[in-house]
Parts: structure tokens; C-alpha cells; sequence
């Protein structure tokens, strides 16, 4: 397949062709059609698959096409949480998915909470609802607990990436604090390397109806 197969944006097709991502990899050749047509996604992904992009590109692409349709009171709203279970994670997939946002970087907005900026100091970034957030689960759970962020009414997309380290990291409780705070319907993919009886059990706990993909 090809990316402009997938009916993306073509700001979006735009900034593949200047990344020189020429084909879709497997992964996001399996996932990409997937996720657009708003399934939930267990996918065995690792590093270097393109995994990133994989599940990126749909979550931008929802986010542009709600924006176009909504009204000017209701574009600023935080829809998509990106977990990652470390800052250096977090960092390599805000860089990633910025890269992809080259020609709609006025339309959306990412923003990476992971840092070790306190949890106050981090509050106005929070305020201005960003578009996309990428944070590992503490602070996000933080931030929830502390009313500096709610998306009980905004969030669409949930993302878990490397959810095999996210739970043996230990973030599990944190994962259950932030479901409380998430709206009833949204859709969610989970990625990670291994497919362990933790993955198995988050899937049970986040995933409505999966597709389950073992590439
Ligand atoms: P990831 O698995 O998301 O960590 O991606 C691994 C690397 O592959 C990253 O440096 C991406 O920039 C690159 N990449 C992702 N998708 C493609 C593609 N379709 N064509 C070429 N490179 C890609």
C-alpha cells in the first residue's frame, strides 16, 4: 500500500514526502487503515517497526477532521493522550510527531509533559488545551488528580505505548486513576513489544472489541 491509499490529509501526505517515508511500513500499513475506521488496536510493535507514526498519523488525522467540523468555541480541547513509560520516550515521539505536523503546526498542538518540570510550574501548558499530550502516567495522573487537565468531555484517542514497560515500570495504579478521569466512549490502541499476561489484562481493562494484530 501506499500512504495516499489511507485518505490522509494532504498536509499530512505533505510532510511524509519531505521525511522521505516513501511506503508505509507493515505495522502502519495494518494499522493506519484500521485505526481510521475507528477501531480499538492491540498491535505487537517494536522500536524501529515505525510504530510511532503508525498510530500517530490516524490520531492527527481524526484531530484535524473534528477541528474542520467543529465551531470556533469548541476547536481548543485536549483529544488525544499519548502514554509512554519513560521522558526519553516522550521526547522521541513529541520530535516524531511534530515532524509530521510541519504544514498544520498552527492547527495543532503537541505538547510533552513528561519532563521533570513540577507538576504547578506545568499548569498554564495544560490550560491552553493542547491538542495532543504525551506524558508518562504519573504526571498525567497528577495532573488529573490536581484539576489541571480534564478530559472527561474531550479526550477520542487514548494511546498506551510500550505498555509492556509502562506495567513493568510499575505505573499500573496510575493507569487506573487516569480510566477514571477518561470519558465512556474513546478509542484506544495499545502497543508494545511482548504480548505478556499484564498486555493481556490492560487489554481486557481499555480495549472494546480489538482488533489484535501479532505482525
Ligand atoms: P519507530 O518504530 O516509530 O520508533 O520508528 C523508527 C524509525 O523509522 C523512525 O526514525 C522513523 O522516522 C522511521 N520511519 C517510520 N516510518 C517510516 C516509513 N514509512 N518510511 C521510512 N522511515 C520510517
Amino acid at each position: 500500500s501506499n500512504f495516499e491509499d489511507f485518505g490522509l490529509d494532504s498536509r499530512l501526505l505533505r510532510a511524509l514526502s519531505k521525511l522521505s517515508f516513501v511506503k508505509p511500513t507493515l505495522v502502519q500499513s495494518h494499522i493506519i487503515p484500521l485505526a481510521l475506521s475507528g477501531k480499538d488496536i492491540l498491535a505487537r510493535a517494536r522500536t524501529g517497526s515505525g510504530k510511532t507514526a503508525a498510530y500517530s498519523l490516524p490520531v492527527i488525522q481524526k484531530i484535524l477532521k473534528a477541528k474542520e467540523n467543529a465551531d470556533y468555541d469548541s476547536s481548543s480541547a485536549t483529544r488525544a493522550l499519548i502514554l509512554v513509560p519513560t521522558r526519553e520516550l516522550a521526547e522521541q515521539v513529541t520530535k516524531q510527531v511534530n515532524k509530521m505536523l510541519i504544514y498544520c503546526s498552527k492547527q495543532l498542538k503537541i505538547v510533552n509533559v513528561a519532563g521533570n518540570m513540577p507538576v504547578q510550574l506545568q499548569k498554564p501548558i495544560l490550560a491552553e488545551e493542547p491538542d495532543i499530550i504525551v506524558a508518562t502516567p504519573s504526571k498525567v495522573a497528577a495532573h488529573l488528580e490536581s484539576q489541571n487537565l480534564d478530559i472527561r468531555n474531550s479526550l477520542e484517542t487514548l494511546v498506551i505505548d510500550e505498555a509492556d514497560l509502562i506495567l513493568s515500570y510499575g505505573y499500573e495504579e496510575d493507569l487506573q486513576k487516569i480510566l477514571s478521569y477518561l470519558p465512556n466512549v474513546y478509542q484506544s490502541f495499545l502497543m508494545s513489544a511482548t504480548m505478556t499476561k499484564d498486555v493481556e489484562s490492560l487489554k481486557k481493562l481499555i480495549l472494546r472489541d480489538p482488533v489484535i494484530l501479532n505482525l
